[in-house]
């Protein structure tokens, strides 16, 4: 291996694969502008439409009043404050553990968590299409990896009868770049069968899916069956930062254990004390209507198709035809990246389009008559 990234970069660009960072000017709502063209952006993960929500910067503006900018240390030595706590406790509330424990992303809660509960002589038994957090968090771990196919419940069942020491099944409730659910009944028949212990990403379904946007395990009424819920701040909470909720036991041992914890400053207080008036919003009424108005967009762009999720891929296949229609759409007034590998396998690009609360009927509309011009 020789130090010419060049080559590595043209070799990726006559892919079709280079990426490159977008400086985006953001304006209100759903819109954003780059290189001078206004562009209804339909290529967030902000599904509640919170992120640009005047109450929810309100509290993080008082959250800064109330505990100024940084919290100093990591949680473990002067870094938890109150509102971590105040949050921690409402969250687990929220989603029927006992505890709570937040990180300073999604990333970093896998990245601390799997190794924290698996090592050397344990088994991961990761379904193949989990976030690259899940995958890296695994490797990192030292646990034996055996990856099932999607979804592929015959598979992971041999997996489970050959599989020695503690073993930890992950997968994700919602796929992020398919839009499908887990076989999440089914997966826990499984792991109660052997013994198993079960993580489940509800990265993508909280906020969106079950009573109280409590995911897709709430939905389901198997909340209780879940050894360990995973979910970020990211995405429905339009902020940042990531969480583990599980039992008492579990949060404590990952308190002394859990690496990206432990030696990674807290999160500031502020953004805490907006995670919790963001909860507030998804649990309550408000977010109801959200919700509803999320319903009505995805059922508008998926007219026949019952609502499983808020993310609606358009497989085109070829990269550069993927970047082609992406670029199409830009023109048209859209931002719609073209989501290619290492995100998705090689031969299945594709426009991951996902429509918000924040977008008007209107928005949607226009985006389907766009599409028709593909
Ligand atoms: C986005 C995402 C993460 C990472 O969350 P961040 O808070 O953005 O770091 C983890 N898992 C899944 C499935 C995700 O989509």
């Amino acid at each position: 291996m020789s130090w010419d990234l060049a080559a590595i970069r043209e070799t990726r660009r006559s892919a079709g694969l280079w990426r490159e960072l977008r400086t985006l000017e953001t304006a209100p709502g759903m819109m954003v502008e780059w290189e001078g063209r206004r562009l209804i952006n339909f290529a967030s993960n902000d599904y509640l439409g919170l992120k640009s929500s005047p109450a929810l910067a309100a509290a993080l503006k008082e959250g800064v009043d109330l505990y100024g900018a940084g919290s100093g240390a990591s949680r473990l030595v002067s870094g938890s404050l109150s509102p971590h706590s105040d949050f921690e406790s409402a969250l687990a509330s929220f989603k029927h553990t006992e505890s709570a424990i937040t990180f300073t992303s999604g990333f970093a809660a896998a990245l601390g968590t799997l190794p924290a509960l698996v090592g050397g002589g344990d088994t991961i038994l990761l379904d193949k299409l989990s976030h690259a957090s899940l995958v890296d968090a695994a490797r990192l771990s030292g646990a034996t990896l055996r990856v099932f196919p999607h979804n592929h419940l015959g598979k992971l069942e041999k997996l489970l009868e050959t599989a020695s020491g503690r073993v930890l099944i992950v997968t994700e409730a919602i796929f992020s770049m398919d839009g499908d659910a887990c076989a999440l009944a089914e997966i826990i028949a499984l792991k109660e069968r052997f013994g198993a212990w079960l993580l489940l990403d509800e990265a993508h379904s909280v906020g969106v899916l079950g009573p109280q946007g409590r995911g897709l395990a709430a939905a389901l009424g198997l909340e209780s069956q879940i050894e360990i819920h995973m979910g970020t701040l990211s995405k429905s909470f339009g902020l940042s930062g990531g969480y583990i909720a599980a039992s008492r036991l579990v949060v404590e041992h990952l308190i002394n254990h859990a690496r990206s914890l432990i030696y990674s400053t807290a999160p500031p207080p502020c953004l805490a004390h907006a995670a919790l008036a963001a909860l507030n919003i998804i649990a309550g009424e408000e977010g109801e209507s959200r919700r509803q108005c999320l319903r009505q967009h995805v059922q508008q762009l998926m007219p026949d198709k019952p609502m499983v999720s808020a993310i609606l891929p358009k497989i085109i296949g070829d990269e550069k035809a993927a970047l082609e229609a992406s670029a199409r759409l830009r023109e048209l007034g859209f931002l719609i990246p073209a989501i290619r590998y290492p995100t998705v396998a090689k031969g299945s690009a594709r426009l991951r389009i996902t429509p918000t609360a924040g977008h008007s009927a209107e928005q949607v509309q226009r985006l389907i008559a766009a599409l028709q011009q593909l």
